[in-house]
């Protein structure tokens, strides 16, 4: 059975600024990424890595086309509703961890159930859970200060998935670590995609990690094409 189409974007157009300044950065892109599935989105600096993400993570609108998560239309809809939609269905990475410093890494993970309003207990224990899962159980009670580079990112990926989302958009995610942590890392974030089901769409500058995914896309002007 074919799985699902998890995100669709079709004719996807974003551009910065007005007039003889208008920067085009995608020009009626599509994509489609199906659950269980994960991609390498590998194209040079400026070229609209960070920006696809963001649009498909509905953390910034497009000009132009449209956007299913889960079969989901999601232009139009209100602020909220999109807001609604990002926390239940999609887990975001960034190249720096952005965890919230003054908790600890159990907390961090806690936090996007406890705002999604599950009970206090089991968001702890799924963080726990999910702790262990990427091995770093025993760093449960440190604020992200305390923690390597290495962990940082692990908990943030932790974070992301907290909420079981759909789909699951990293921005360079080891970009910031050395090979052989990002390496760790990368295993730790594709066990649990491989494991969950997850779709997942990962830019990435680091051949080696893109090789092992499922399939590479790249930005060719302002369009998303297979490599
Ligand atoms: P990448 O992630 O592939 O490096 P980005 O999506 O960050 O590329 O940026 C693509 C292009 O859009 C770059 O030229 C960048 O300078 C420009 N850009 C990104 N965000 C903005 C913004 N908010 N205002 C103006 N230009 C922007
Ligand atoms: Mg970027």
């Amino acid at each position: 059975m074919a799985s699902k189409i998890a995100l669709q974007l079709s004719g996807i157009e974003r551009h910065y600024g007005e007039g003889e300044t208008r920067l085009s950065i995608l020009k009626g892109a599509d994509f489609s990424l199906r659950s269980g599935e994960m991609v390498a989105l590998v194209a040079p600096s400026g070229t609209g890595k960070s920006t696809l993400l963001h649009v498909a993570g509905l953390l910034e609108h497009p000009d132009g086309g449209d956007i299913l998560v889960n079969g989901a239309a999601c232009n139009g809809l209100s602020d909220d509703r999109r807001t609604a939609i990002r926390r239940k269905e999609i887990g975001f990475v960034y190249q720096f961890h952005h965890l919230l410093p003054e908790f600890s890494a159990l907390e961090n993970i806690m936090m996007p159930q406890l705002i999604s309003g599950l009970p206090r207990k089991e968001a702890k224990e799924r963080a726990a859970a999910l702790l262990d899962y990427l091995r770093i159980g025993h760093r449960a009670d440190h604020r992200p200060a305390e923690l390597s580079g290495g962990e940082q990112q692990r908990v943030a990926i932790a974070r992301a998935v907290a909420n079981a989302p759909m789909v699951l958009l990293a921005d360079e995610p080891t970009g910031n670590l050395d090979p052989k942590t990002a390496h760790y890392v990368f295993d730790a974030l594709e066990a649990l995609v491989r494991q969950s089901g997850l779709a997942a769409l990962i830019a990435t500058h680091n051949h080696e990690l893109a090789a092992r995914m499922d399939r590479r896309v790249t930005i060719e002007d302002g369009k998303v094409v297979d490599i």
